[in-house]
């Protein structure tokens, strides 16, 4: 299935109201229901890009997260592919359409398996902002976090009913989850309203948790960031987000990276920058620079004749690629200091210079103009 952005699909500006997401979702599925465009398998692939848009974009949490992560963010939402497409959009879709569309929609999506009656959805997924040092992501390093989640009640875990006891049929549907009844030419399926779809209700509820099956908890634990971290990257720690419903599994915990900035270093990829001053004789004649990486100092040799902004690399001595572990560079950019306040000695010395290579400071300097380029990166 395509990963259009899921504004684009609705085209709906971003900041666009619930009413407007409502309201575009409603026009698009009319036009591509498949029951008005038999065996066109376009507006069928069409028709499901926007259910699965409106989806997101129609709960406010998940639309959150989709503005900061993109869908990504909901992978553990049944939005990694087609086949974890997940049937909450078949109860979407019957919010908005009212009864009127409603058949034949099952097929479409194959099983519902999240409303199935007794079938457990999964917990909502956590997200978390971690901010780092550029040291810390240089290393990696262990980070205690803490996290407000809700976890299955213990007594009757998580099913929120009184532990010996049963859910009952639900008296409304019988148990079927489903109200059927005719609407003119449709047959129309509605979820029932006592059990909400499940087919089962609770007659004895859990006392520990008031039939919820889920309780708050406080957790911290320690999680490992990996050396070469960098800001954007997420760190996916599973089955740590909140509770499922009804004994389902739990969601994942993200934890979103940011990294600091740096005194000295500047940083692209796994490569880093920084900037050192120089003597002009330093310079002119080559010297050794001493340079504090994160590895301990590094003594950098600075070849004879070194210009002002030329780039030296120190390799090695950048961050480790999160993935394939390789190490990146060091690039020190030179820059000559030029001397201030020179004593009188200092000056006749300098002009003795510029006389024994043939200039005169006197006279307007002619040749030294070209096209300026950044020679850093
Ligand atoms: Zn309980
Ligand atoms: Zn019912």
């Amino acid at each position: 299935m395509s990963k259009r952005d899921a504004y684009e699909v609705l085209g709906v500006a971003r900041d666009s109201s619930q009413d407007e997401i409502k309201k575009a979702y409603r026009k698009l599925a009319m036009q591509y229901h498949p029951d008005r465009n038999p065996g066109d398998t376009v507006a069928e692939e069409n028709f499901k890009e926007a259910a699965q848009a409106y989806s997101v974009l129609a709960d406010s949490e998940k639309r959150a997260t989709y503005d900061r992560f993109g869908y990504d963010g909901l992978r553990g939402e049944g939005f990694g592919g087609f086949s974890g497409f997940n049937s909450t959009i078949f109860a979407d879709f019957e919010d908005i359409l009212g009864d009127f569309f409603s058949f034949g929609f099952g097929d479409l999506f194959g099983s519902r398996s999240r409303r199935r009656p007794g079938g457990p959805a999964q917990g909502r997924d956590l997200v978390l902002q971690m901010e780092i040092t550029l040291d810390e992501a240089a290393s990696g390093m262990e980070k205690e976090i803490k996290i407000n989640r809700s976890r299955h009640c213990a007594e009757c875990r998580g099913t929120g009913v009184k532990p010996g006891t049963q859910r009952s049929t639900c008296p409304q549907c019988q148990g079927r989850g489903q109200v059927r009844y005719q609407q003119g030419f449709f047959a129309v399926a509605k979820a029932c309203s006592q059990c909400g779809g499940s087919g089962r209700i609770i007659t004895t509820p859990c006392e520990a948790c008031q039939g919820r099956g889920k309780q708050r908890e406080k957790k911290s634990f320690k999680i490992n960031v990996p050396a070469g971290v960098d800001t954007g990257m997420k760190l996916r720690v599973e089955g740590e987000g909140d509770a499922g419903d009804e004994g389902g599994p739990p969601g994942d915990l993200y934890v979103a990276i940011r990294v600091k900035s740096h005194k000295y270093f500047s940083r692209e990829n796994n490569n880093l920058f920084c900037q050192a001053i120089i003597s002009f004789p330093r310079a002119a004649m080559g010297t050794k620079l001493e340079i504090p990486t994160f590895e301990g100092r590094e003594i950098l040799t600075v070849p004879t004749g070194t210009q002002s902004g030329e780039v030296l690399k120190i390799k090695g001595k950048g961050l480790r690629n999160v993935s394939n572990h390789r190490k990146g560079d060091l690039f020190v950019r030179i820059e000559v200091g030029t001397p201030r306040n020179m004593s009188k000695k200092q000056k006749q010395i300098l002009r003795a210079f510029a006389e024994s290579q043939g200039e005169n400071l006197d006279e307007a300097e002619k040749g030294g103009i070209s096209r300026v380029k950044n020679l850093f990166r």
